[in-house]
């Protein structure tokens, strides 16, 4: 960063500037929105500056600057638009010891004048030293629509009545009070109002509001358990950012991506409960106690976990001991890994006159390897989903070939799915163990049972045959 953006206080302090023509125009325009006091030197002033002149808003001196013209200035505008005169006049005004900023000269500028969105008070200053004017005109614009026109307004009548506001427990009630004056109330109660009555509109809003909230019961606390789908931040759902935003409380497991955890409100304390140090002693009643101490406490506690809350996530243990207690709670679905994988490699889940039906199974649970219907599993077509799959490929590929499944049925595995280091292993039930091991996979892997990657069904043509002979069935 070149450039610090300040404030600078004008309020009754000089700020001088030379010239007279569209460049000197362009910047009394603005300087006219603060309450310096403004000297302008020019042999030939524009009629405008004449007019401001008459009209006491600036002081007009119609000649060449002269050594001691800048003096006790602040700020000074070299504007003649002329490269020789603006060397002269900043040499003086540097003399006269101003900070001097040479119109459309970034290199001789010793500061630079931003675009600015004034709500006054709200000031938004956009810089971009001098790379790319047209973004910050962009910028500008943006801000200029997204921004109520009368958030100065609403800022100046809500700075008058913060002492009344504290009439709120500090904290939560007191931010959402001012949440709902600034994006709903206020703006709702100085719509369409002419400027002069908006004021006591302004006012009469935060009035009614105050007394709904000091008369509103205390917010209970309440636990969303949401998904934060497989690791892309674009694969979470809308809901998820909104309460990730809100949150008071984040707790959360270790497969969260830091992309997704950035998303929570700065104010929000943030919970690892999968990491080593809190880990081994973060057993799942731990966790239960966790949340149920927040939300007794009256946070809004985001639950996170990875894929969908639902699938292979322990949250009915959680469930139930929030419900146990009483306490609020809701489910925000996310898109499980299996949704991830197959995405990734260009395949259904289900497919016409192939699967009718697919499994989500977990490759080992709290007693060890999972034990399911194999016999089903392995007859031609099925499709399974197996999370948590890698440690048990041997004992799968044991079971269903045992129980007759063709050794050429495709396995594809995939690592990290939608994530930046995602790999995807295409695979065999014969080979499925071994190619596991080669491959040597840390991340979160997915195995597809059934399915090859869409590119590979015509490129190796024993998993080809199997597919064609399976899908003739
Ligand atoms: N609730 C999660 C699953 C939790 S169990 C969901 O719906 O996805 C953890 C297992 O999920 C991991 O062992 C792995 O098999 C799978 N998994 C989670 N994220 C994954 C990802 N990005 N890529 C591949 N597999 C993933």
């Amino acid at each position: 960063m070149q450039h610090f953006p300040i404030f600078v206080a004008l309020a009754g302090r000089r700020v001088v500037l030379s010239g007279g023509g569209d460049a000197a125009l362009a910047k009394l325009r603005l300087l006219m929105k603060t309450e310096a006091h403004l000297t302008v030197f020019a042999p030939s002033p524009a009629p405008e500056i004449v007019a401001w002149a008459e009209a006491g808003r600036l002081r007009l001196v119609e000649r060449a600057m002269e050594p001691g013209d800048a003096t006790c200035a602040v700020l000074f505008y070299a504007a003649d638009e002329d490269a020789n005169e603006d060397a002269r006049t900043v040499a003086i005004a540097r003399a006269d010891g101003a900070l001097t900023n040479t119109v459309d000269n970034l290199g001789d500028s010793q500061f630079i004048t931003p675009a600015i969105v004034d709500r006054d008070p709200v000031t938004v200053a956009i810089g971009t030293e001098g790379a790319a004017p047209v973004l910050a005109r962009a910028i500008k614009a943006d801000l200029e629509e997204r921004l109520p026109a009368r958030l100065g307004l609403l800022a100046r009548v809500g700075k008058a009545f913060r002492k009344a506001a504290d009439a709120l427990p500090f904290g939560r009630p007191r931010r959402d009070f001012w949440s709902d004056y600034y994006f709903a109330d206020g703006p709702r109660a100085v719509d369409g109002i002419e400027d002069a009555d908006a004021e006591d509109a302004a006012r009469a809003a935060l009035d009614g509001l105050l007394s709904r909230h000091l008369a509103a019961e205390e917010r209970p606390g309440h636990v969303a358990f949401v998904g934060a789908g497989p690791g892309d931040p674009e694969l979470l759902t809308l809901k998820a950012r909104k309460l990730l935003d809100a949150a008071d409380v984040v707790i959360h497991d270790r497969l969260i991506s830091p992309e997704i955890l950035e998303l929570a409100r700065r104010e929000a304390e943030m919970l690892d409960v999968g990491k080593q140090g809190f880990g081994p002693s973060a057993s799942q009643s731990d966790i239960n106690e966790l949340i149920v101490k927040h939300v007794e406490a009256g946070a809004q506690v985001v639950r996170l976990k990875s894929g969908d809350p639902t699938v292979f996530g322990r949250l009915d243990e959680e469930v139930e001991a929030v419900t146990a207690r009483s306490l609020s709670y809701s489910v925000v679905p996310g898109i499980t890994a299996a949704s991830a994988a197959v995405a990734t490699i260009g395949q259904s889940l289900t497919k016409r006159e192939r699967n009718a039906s697919v499994r989500l199974l977990t490759g080992h649970d709290m007693k060890g390897f999972a034990d399911h219907d194999w016999a089903a599993l392995a007859r031609p077509g099925e499709v399974a989903a197996i999370y948590m799959g890698k440690k048990a490929a041997r004992f799968i590929q044991g079971r269903l070939m045992m129980h007759g499944a063709a050794p050429d049925t495709p396995v594809t595995v995939v690592e990290n799915a939608s994530r930046a280091d995602q790999r995807v292993l295409g695979s065999t039930l014969a080979t499925l163990p071994a190619d596991i091991a080669a491959a040597e996979m840390n991340g979160p892997a997915l195995v597809l049972y059934g399915l090859a990657p869409r590119a590979a069904e015509t490129a190796l043509p024993s998993i080809d045959t199997s597919f064609k002979a399976q899908e003739a069935l």
